[in-house]
């Protein structure tokens, strides 16, 4: 099996933001023609800008909810990995009409587009919200309790479309559930900034970063380049694979608290006062699971996975970025 797509068109939407920016980078350096379709909704200017001058790279700025801008980033290509959504379950919870209508009608739109140009695969970001109120743990695919936020229901929708438009049109589609992604480009501000980056940007200002809850709770940490294996893995995995969901995860589980001491550990190295920044303990926020961790077997025997970095290798990579580029 040829582990590395090349020279395919390749359709990456939301490709202006975190994970999407990551992966047009990577499609390019292994000669790819790459389309970025993005409305600049939560993404940056500048995450696409080292591509712009790039001969095998368009940019097309237009919106999901969309089906004309669907249609036009989708003329000629030949597989699809689809990122662009509203992420965040506090956003969600906040605006669910909104976070409905992007995850939803948007993601629903790229489905047809995809249908009606005869797309070869349609990858797309899936979510381990999608687990909801289930208890167990590892996370297996088979196992889903019901959703805790409008976020996490969009997600599950998507699975469901997704699915149906395999058996009702024989789109081959992929869902990937990603686990805490974490790396260079995330954004580290804002009212919905992930926790690792907005953790780093706060010690590196030596001020305190609130935890919710006690830091007990753990988190299924997945570093960008092994989301980035997963979605290249996934282009050109055997078609026994298809129609199908996948965990995208390091496989491990660390909590808030350790967290903490690893980002203070690798932040003190560029800046020793950082060891003494002492965290703040806040209140628990609605919609927050306990703990997340990923059985990441099915993963590894469909699409041959084989996460490289695990949380504190990942956090020694993104530390290195943030302290270069914030
Ligand atoms: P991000 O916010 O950095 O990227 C999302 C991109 O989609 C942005 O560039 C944004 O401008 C674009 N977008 C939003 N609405 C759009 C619209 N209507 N039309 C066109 N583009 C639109 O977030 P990310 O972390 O890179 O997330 C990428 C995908 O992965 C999302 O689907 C998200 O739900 C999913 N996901 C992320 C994580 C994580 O930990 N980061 C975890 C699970 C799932």
């Amino acid at each position: 099996m040829n582990e590395i797509i090349s020279g395919e068109k390749i359709l990456v939407t939301g490709g202006a933001g975190f994970i999407g920016s990551n992966l047009c980078e990577v499609l390019l350096d292994s000669n790819n023609t790459v389309v970025c379709l993005d409305n600049f909704a939560t993404g940056k200017q500048e995450n696409i800008a080292p591509f712009l001058k790039h001969p095998k790279f368009s940019f097309i700025q237009g919106d999901i909810r969309n089906l004309e801008d669907c249609l036009l980033a989708t003329k000629n290509v030949d597989y699809v990995l689809h990122q662009a959504a509203l992420g965040s379950v506090p956003r969600s919870i906040k605006n669910p009409i909104t976070t409905n209508e992007v995850n939803i009608s948007g993601f629903l739109n790229m489905l047809v587009a995809s249908r009606d140009h005869h797309i070869k695969r349609f990858v797309y970001a899936a979510s381990s919200s999608t687990y909801g109120d289930s208890q167990a743990l590892p996370k297996v695919e088979e196992n889903i309790g019901k959703p805790l936020s409008p976020y996490a229901v969009t997600k599950l929708v998507n699975e469901l479309y997704a699915d149906v438009f395999f058996k009702t049109y024989g789109l081959e589609t992929i869902g990937l559930r990603y686990f805490n992604v974490f790396g260079k480009r995330q954004d580290p501000n804002g009212a919905y900034a992930a926790v690792i980056p907005k953790f780093v940007k706060q010690f590196m200002q030596l001020e305190s970063p609130i935890i919710n809850g006690d830091g007990t709770f753990s988190r299924d940490f997945t570093y960008i380049d092994n989301v980035v294996q997963a979605n290249l893995k996934s282009l050109v995995a055997s078609s026994t694979s298809v129609n199908n969901v996948y965990n995208i995860a390091f496989g491990d589980r660390n909590t808030l608290n350790d967290l903490v001491v690893y980002l203070k550990e690798y932040l003190a190295i560029y800046k020793p006062s950082i060891e003494k920044v002492p965290v703040i303990y806040g209140s628990e926020r609605v919609g927050d699971i306990p703990h997340s961790h990923a059985s990441i077997q099915k993963a590894k025997k469909y699409l041959n996975y084989q996460p490289e970095f695990s949380l504190q290798k990942g956090l020694q990579e993104a530390v290195d970025w943030y302290w270069k580029n914030l």
